[in-house]
């Protein structure tokens, strides 16, 4: 017998799950969504808006000290202060926000919450753990986006100074000295706010470069910013050992010679695994892809009428996915054809610069035997980056040579995150470099390099 039954029943109140009832909601279906912990998920809570926030925060900090300004603009500054706790208790209360909206959706649309661990009985029934008691739900469907933590070291666990990216994120001092184990986008994000905060900040990276997914031209000028900000990148090191009482991380080079790093805090960020402790996903006995669960272009699993989105499902593991995923089977449950083909999933590495990916690079084509032409422009030539005193970074268009229809676009620079909409909805809709170059784009403005290189790609360069 259930004490619950409903026609939806989410598992997991990240944008995956929470997006997903919401629109269950907006489109009459009886939903349930049961949450373990705080309604947003990894994003909200301890991920995306936190790491946001402190990023911004950072930033503030280094451009109000001088440090971050430009030396030619002729502003000096000094010694700004900077009161920790406060920073903390603004950023928790921008999620404190976003977390009280996502709930008063979740009930504008119906949509019944149940704070528990859910943990499955079969391929139709869960059981969730509360405080007042467990619930039986039964469900015509169900949908698993319970999302993912971050891995841990062996060699190096997680307690006290040594951190996962929610612990850093929450932290009660300012480290002195910082060593942040893995040079991805989350340990460089973050990273380079401790190092604009005035931590002393080390990045141990296994392999030869940081932000391995990315060439050359994109990671480069993230590299010369972190020279700039004194961040030691130690490549081709592994940290090995962590000594909590005299702080310092031991780590091994490629040739097998050791050093010790001082480091008040540790923040581990080597990657994340798919969340499934506790939810009885071996009662499903479901297909895998890897540690991550397989699905098909409709975000089913093997079983039927059991989906699964967001991170449990792999790369990208990005919030805006698990959200289209999320919309995209709650119109399948209500009956809508659906399927997934999106052109592209942007992705943004909020580092300094930024940089944004968008679909193929021209080296990605060619493994796809797709022939193309590719247009690029600096920001050393774009008037509104000059302006901002920020001239590092470039745009780069990637179009099909046969029809020009774009299939990349990529860039680095200061801000350029806001452009990463642009980038989509090119490629989205299936635009060619002539739609870009007879498009009037506002003057002065960063998105100009866009249209320029679009432009350059046909051999028509205005500025360059
Ligand atoms: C520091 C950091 C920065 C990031 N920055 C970005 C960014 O800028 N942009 C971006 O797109 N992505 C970013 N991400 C990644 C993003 O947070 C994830 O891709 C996204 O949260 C995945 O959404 P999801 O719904 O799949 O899972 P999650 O957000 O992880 O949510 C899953 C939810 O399920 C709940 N849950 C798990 N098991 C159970 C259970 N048995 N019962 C009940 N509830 C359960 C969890 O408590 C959690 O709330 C960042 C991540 C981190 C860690």
């Amino acid at each position: 017998m259930s004490d619950i039954h409903c026609k939806l029943l989410v598992i997991g109140a990240g944008p995956g799950g929470y997006a997903c009832a919401i629109r269950a909601g907006q489109l009459g279906i009886d939903t349930v969504i049961v949450e373990r912990n705080k309604i947003g998920g990894t994003c909200l809570n301890i991920g995306c808006i936190p790491s946001k926030a402190l990023i911004h925060a950072a930033d503030e900090f280094h451009r109000i000290g001088g440090s971050g300004l430009h030396p030619g603009m002729g502003i000096t500054a000094q010694n700004p202060g900077i009161d920790w706790t406060k920073t903390i208790a603004w950023k928790d209360a921008i999620v404190s926000r976003l977390n009280k909206g996502v709930k008063s959706l979740l009930k504008k649309n119906a949509v019944r919450h149940i704070a528990g661990r859910a943990r499955f009985v079969d391929g139709k029934t869960v059981e969730a753990e509360t405080d007042k008691g467990r619930i039986v739900i039964s469900a015509q469907a169900i949908v698993i986006a319970t999302g993912s933590a971050p891995m841990a070291l062996e060699a190096i666990p997680f307690g006290g100074p040594v951190m996962s990216s929610a612990g850093i994120l929450s932290c009660e001092q300012i480290p002195q000295t910082l060593s942040v184990i893995g040079g991805g986008y989350i340990g460089l994000e973050i990273g380079t706010a401790f190092a604009k905060l005035g931590s002393a900040v080390t990045i141990i990276e296994s392999e030869e470069s940081i932000l391995p997914q990315y060439d050359r031209e994109l990671v480069e000028p993230v590299t010369k910013m972190l020279e700039k900000l004194d961040v030691k990148l130690l490549k081709q090191h592994e940290a090995i050992g962590y000594s909590g009482p005299d702080r310092t991380l031991k780590t091994i080079d490629a040739e097998q010679n050791e050093s010790t790093i001082a480091a008040e805090n540790v923040l581990v960020a080597v990657g994340r695994k798919p969340s499934f402790d506790g939810l009885g996903l071996e009662e499903l006995a479901l297909p895998m892809n890897g540690p991550f669960i397989a699905i098909d272009d409709r975000c089913r699993t093997a079983m039927n009428n059991v989906y699964a989105i967001g991170d449990v499902t792999g790369a990208p593991l990005l919030a805006h996915r698990a959200t289209a995923q999320g919309v995209m089977v709650a119109e399948i449950i209500a009956g809508s054809k659906r399927t997934w083909n999106q052109a592209c999933i942007p992705e943004i590495c909020f580092t300094d610069p930024e940089i944004v990916s968008v679909g193929l690079s021209a080296s990605a084509a060619a493994q796809q035997q797709i022939e193309t032409v590719t247009g690029k422009f600096p920001f050393a030539a774009n008037g509104r980056a000059l302006s901002l005193g920020r001239e590092d970074g470039m745009i780069r268009v990637t179009a099909r040579a046969e029809d020009h229809i774009i299939i990349g676009i990529h860039g680095v620079g200061a801000g350029i995150s806001e452009l990463s909409g642009n980038f989509a909805l090119a490629i989205e809709m299936g635009a060619r470099l002539e739609d870009v170059a007879g498009t009037i784009f506002a003057h002065p403005t960063l998105a100009e390099a866009f249209h320029e290189a679009s432009l350059d790609g046909l051999d028509m360069p205005l500025h360059k």
